[in-house]
């Protein structure tokens, strides 16, 4: 993966992978800025510059604290529901639990997509009402602002959320209301993704306008607007691959018996003898007994710098196996062969059997269009 989108591991939350990107330190830093230089002076004055930094930072950082809890809920609540929860993450716009399928019901849908509005509701109230009770006793200023700061920032948060446009929880919303109504979850689905596309563009343009009469800060807008965009037409198109490809098994894509590479060669013959066959630019390795030992690819053979004394076993990449049997759509998520310089090695009894690539994924998801393959008879 790219290193600008590599994330730093947090740690795990009850079986869940928390991770936070670099721009998270951004946030942090804008947010501390804000309530530092802005904010404070005016609510709680008479504070010296460093004093309102430090508390600017601790704001900053409760607030994350608040998107995370936010987003834990939505995991949490998906795994009640039997939902698989891949991973937690925060970023420059804020927070993503990735789940590893669409929970299974109208009402999990909708009950996974509110659990994050209600945790910020829930951690604004808590804020409103200590920073109610400080006041009353007498606390100093510089506590019960940034308080009243993190209940409104929460409250935002939750209403932000909750604009019905898809990937935001709202859109969630909506996806499971026309699903419920209708019966039909392609078209909760499609809906949801118009509204985020059509209120991603909203804010694109309101944010540009802002930009063009002076004010920077419309860059926010216009930069949240395009992710909404970009999001809401990944999700679609990812969405119909799902529901194309919902039920076929890995042995009915795969591409049986490949060509292999055999690990005790060398880089330098495996490539001479790879131009009998120019159609293939990745192969599973094996060993000397026959033995799956993970893949390589032309290009990773091309960049060793003594080829005539490494072995291919040497350069094999491990990766993530699939078994005949399995579906398509669960290697999809877990092995990401669509890549273009991957395949899943499919094994079984641990003997290569087949291999599945970003062509027979493409070629199951034409076809399927026609012809429904789960319904077909296989001999393998
Ligand atoms: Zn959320």
């Amino acid at each position: 993966m790219n290193t600008l989108l590599r994330t730093v591991p947090l740690g795990r939350y009850r079986g869940v992978a928390v991770g936070a990107h670099w721009s998270t330190l951004v946030v942090v830093l804008l947010i501390a800025q804000v309530v530092a230089v802005s904010f404070l002076p005016a609510t709680a004055p008479g504070y010296s510059p460093v004093s309102y930094w430090l508390v600017g930072v601790l704001a900053a950082m409760a607030f994350m604290l608040s998107l995370l809890g936010h987003e834990l809920m939505h995991a949490l609540v998906a795994k009640r529901f039997g939902v698989g929860v891949r991973r937690i993450d925060l970023w420059l716009l804020g927070g993503a639990t990735e789940l590893t399928e669409p929970p299974p019901t109208p009402r999990a849908d909708l009950l996974v997509a509110l659990a994050g509005p209600g945790a910020s509701a829930v951690t604004a109230v808590v804020a409103g009402v200590a920073a109610t009770a400080l006041n009353a006793a007498g606390g100093p200023a510089l506590v019960v602002s940034p308080l009243i700061w993190l209940a409104a920032a929460n409250v935002l948060l939750a209403a932000f959320n909750l604009v019905p446009a898809a990937p935001l929880d709202g859109g969630r919303v909506l996806r499971a209301i026309v699903w419920w109504r209708t019966g039909d979850q392609a078209r909760g689905e499609r809906v949801a993704s118009v509204a985020g596309r059509a209120f991603g563009l909203v804010l694109a343009v309101v944010g540009a306008g802002e930009v063009l009469l002076g004010q920077i800060s419309g860059l926010w807008l216009v930069l949240m607007g395009a992710f909404l965009v970009v999001s809401a037409s990944a999700e679609q198109s990812y969405n119909q691959v799902r529901h194309q490809l919902e039920g076929v098994l890995v042995r009915e894509v795969m591409t049986p018996d490949p060509p292999v590479a055999p690990g005790w060669w060398t880089a330098d013959s495996f490539l001479h003898a790879c131009t009998a066959d120019r159609h293939q630019r990745v192969f599973p390795v094996i060993s000397f007994d026959g033995t799956p030992v993970g893949v390589v690819s032309i290009a990773d053979l091309v960049r060793v710098p003594d080829r005539a004394n490494t072995r291919v076993s040497d350069v094999a990449r491990e990766v993530p196996t699939a078994r005949p049997g399995e579906p398509v759509l669960d290697v999809i998520g877990r092995a990401s062969p669509t890549t273009g310089r991957n395949v899943v090695p499919v094994l079984e009894g641990g003997r290569l059997v087949g291999v599945l690539g970003a062509e027979d994924v493409a070629w199951a998801t034409e076809i399927s269009r026609a012809v429904r393959l789960g319904d077909r008879e296989t001999s393998s």
